[in-house]
């Protein structure tokens, strides 16, 4: 007998075939394995063939994701021995592999002297390195990313063809003879004699406190000395930028003197992916992350970083190099341009970053892992599943991202960026083509948002294709359903800043009774006047002045100015972050919301656990906030107090509301990035959330992709 598997999922360039190849020969079976448009082929004869797939499974490459496997009892054809035979032509559905930090064999190797690679800073191998970011068409073969410029040396050669070697195919292989070169730049490239030299001067300028420009998988970082207050504020003003930074620590020990740890985010801050963490704050660093409890942490994921932090012992602040808002800047020439006089010295190499990729950003609620931005190390994220339609989510304006689905599954794109510049909306277009090119995929629907001055909606209704609207909200949603694959009826609370809702109102506060293909909107936040527009985002305080009693309300300095403004033609809003924003102003926490989701990240800061009151809101279609309002006015400066308040009586509200229908819950939306919020609300309603889609409108790409799935 003989066995035919057929398996499926990110299966080519993650030496999926080496290690088929290793097993194969380790059980002395015979047959062979091949890269086809079906998928991976494989057919094994000989006595221990009951073996393989149980081996196979306990040596998975770390990179490989099997979604399926066709498995065939056929007749004997009698094969002499194991063969890899070469590739026929394939289908370009083939899932591509996100960029995964250096793994451990080429860390020993990097600081191993007798290693030819010794401190090679592009040291990589088929379980790790980059993969999306250098990737220019498919087939995943050299001759399609931006390494083709670079000719393998013999011994490159020797490994690269070598089954037997952890370089088999490893497309990104190169060493110090043939591979890519690192560049210094002052005022000028500066030359040195050796690789580390350079690596050891950029080193020794942070310790100096310059700020330094340094390419990595996806990008450029912004690094500074997190330590030195001075610097770091140097660059909050040459960036002008008031969101917190990121700070790459050189190991789990070092971030563990400046933060605390829970089990579950150290093993997400030292897995594969390596993302940003976002962990609760235990020594003050100023200027990193002011006025809130928390820092975003991660490790060194590249060779080159790892050997940066050889030199120094201090955090780095490790932030995207970008205008804000826009995708991260990936060439040394744009980065001239666009960041002119924000740093000092810049880093670069030659090996060109094809699809840029900033970094992933994660948090835990109640051990369970919150994606906030899904990009390097998780994106681009498939789904497997199977569409009659070929269908393009071209997803929010905020937390821009895209989803195709078709025959092989979903697949989101990595975090794009706000749609608010025209590089960002240009590299929203570049993003449709790149997906387009890589998965050979040509839409039949385009499923936008149904907001009219989003971007993305702009860009869906000026192609020549059937376009569908999905209502912002029943997005997130779908998100939620398609994540976790749920069918039959739902209880949604989907609490957000912004989204266009039907009656072309502003929702944010909703609750739904959602299905695959519809919904309907139960309960929302009593609508308030958005005094100031766009404008009263920034400055709640006009919202507030106009949303608490007029005895209270004349005890503030803007008061005039809000009631004259109370008749103007400014839009109606029932959104829970504006209600955040408002409860934090009135509470005395915020003057103004620095950035979005600061008043979120104050509340969350003073939230106390042993203070159990709520006010006890009564539940009709409209949900009044107003005794909340009136509370944080009266209790201004107990921020405590009125942070837990709050917090107990949305939870409170949610309780009720989950009672009157008796129907599972599904929670989403922006808001619900506060853990502290998300963390009573698994614990009292065990609801379905997004965890590795975005739960933010990075996720909305996918929520309107389900609905093509479901509906088309
Ligand atoms: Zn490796
Ligand atoms: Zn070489
Ligand atoms: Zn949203």
């Amino acid at each position: 007998m003989r066995y035919r598997f057929i398996f499926n999922g990110i299966v080519q360039g993650v030496g999926f075939r080496p290690t088929i190849y290793k097993i194969a020969i380790s059980l002395n079976l015979r047959g062979f394995v091949l890269n086809s448009s079906d998928g991976v082929v494989v057919e094994i004869e000989g006595k221990r063939k009951d073996d393989f797939l149980d081996l196979l499974y306990k040596n998975l490459p770390p990179l490989a994701k099997i979604d399926s496997i066709k498995k065939e009892t056929l007749p004997i054809v009698g094969y002499k021995e194991f063969k890899i035979l070469s590739s026929k032509e394939t289908k370009k559905t083939t899932f591509i592999s996100p960029d995964k930090s250096i793994c451990k064999e080429c860390i020993e190797e990097m600081f191993d002297k007798s290693n030819r690679r010794y401190l090679y800073p592009f040291i990589n191998c088929t379980n790790c390195g980059p993969r999306y970011t250098i990737i220019e068409n498919i087939p995943y073969d050299r001759k399609n990313t931006s390494m083709k410029k670079f000719k393998m040396c013999n011994r490159c050669y020797q490994e690269y063809t070598n089954p037997l070697d952890r370089r088999y195919h490893a497309e990104p292989i190169s060493c110090f003879e043939c591979g890519p070169k690192l560049r210094v730049f002052g005022n000028g490239l500066i030359e040195f004699n050796s690789e580390i030299e350079k690596i050891k001067f950029i080193a020794n300028k942070l310790k100096e406190g310059k700020i330094v420009a340094l390419k990595g998988l996806g990008g450029f970082h912004l690094m500074c000395d997190g330590t030195n207050e001075e610097v770091v504020k140097e660059l909050r003003i040459r960036k002008k930028r008031a969101k917190p930074f990121a700070l790459m620590f050189k190991n789990l020990e070092s971030i563990k003197k400046y933060c605390f740890l829970t089990k579950k985010e150290e093993e997400l801050i030292t897995s594969y992916e390596k993302p940003i963490v976002l962990v609760k704050q235990k020594k003050t660093l100023k200027f990193i992350a002011d006025g809130i409890d928390r820092y975003g942490v991660f490790l060194p994921y590249t060779p080159l970083h790892l050997l940066l932090f050889e030199f120094i012992d201090f955090p780095l602040v490790a932030t995207s190099a970008n205008v804000s808002g826009e995708p991260i800047i990936k060439d040394v020439k744009e980065l001239f341009e666009k960041l002119n006089g924000v740093f000092d010295f810049v880093l670069d190499n030659d090996r060109d970053i094809v699809n840029s990729c900033d970094d992933s950003v994660v948090e835990v609620a109640l051990d369970k892992l919150v994606t906030i931005r899904s990009a390097r190390g998780y994106a681009p994220f498939s789904i497997k599943t199977s569409s009659k339609k070929n269908i393009l989510g071209v997803g929010a304006n905020q937390k821009s991202t895209i989803s195709i689905g078709f025959e092989g599954g979903v697949i989101l794109s990595p975090h794009i960026g706000d749609l608010e510049t025209i590089d960002s909306v240009e590299y929203f277009k570049n993003t449709i083509k790149t997906f387009k090119r890589l998965y050979e995929f040509e839409e039949d629907v385009i499923i936008c948002d149904k907001h009219p001055f989003y971007e993305s909606t702009k860009w869906a209704l000026s192609q020549n294709k059937e376009v569908i609207k999905i209502q912002h909200h029943f997005a997130h949603a779908l998100s939620v359903m398609f994540e976790h694959n749920l069918k039959g009826e739902f209880l949604a609370f989907i609490f957000d800043g912004t989204g266009y809702g039907d009656d072309g109102s502003i929702w944010g506060g909703e609750v739904f009774w959602v299905n695959r293909s519809s919904y309907k909107r139960l309960h929302y936040i009593k609508p308030f006047k958005l005094i100031g527009g766009e404008k009263g985002i920034k400055n709640p305080a006009n919202l507030a002045v106009s949303l608490i009693d007029e005895s209270l309300a004349k005890n503030y300095p803007n008061y005039k100015l809000v009631k004259s403004l109370k008749n103007a033609p400014f839009p109606l809003t029932s959104s829970m972050g504006r209600v955040f924003d408002v409860v934090a102003f009135l509470g005395g926490m915020i003057e103004r919301n620095e950035y979005e989701g600061y008043s979120g990240l104050r509340i969350e800061k003073f939230y106390n656990e042993k203070i159990k009151e709520f006010i006890d809101l009564k539940v009709d279609k409209e949900i009044d906030f107003s005794e909340v309002f009136n509370f944080a006015t009266r209790y201004k400066g107990e921020f405590e107090l009125v942070s837990s308040v709050f917090i107990n009586t949305i939870e409170d509200m949610m309780i009720k509301i989950s009672k009157m229908y008796n129907l599972p819950v599904i929670v989403g939306g922006g808001v619900f990035q506060n853990r502290t919020l998300l963390s009573k609300v698994i614990k009292s309603l065990n609801p379905y959330f997004n965890q590795k889609i975005p739960l933010n409108d990075g996720g909305i790409s996918v929520g309107q992709v389900a609905y093509g799935v479901w509906n088309l």
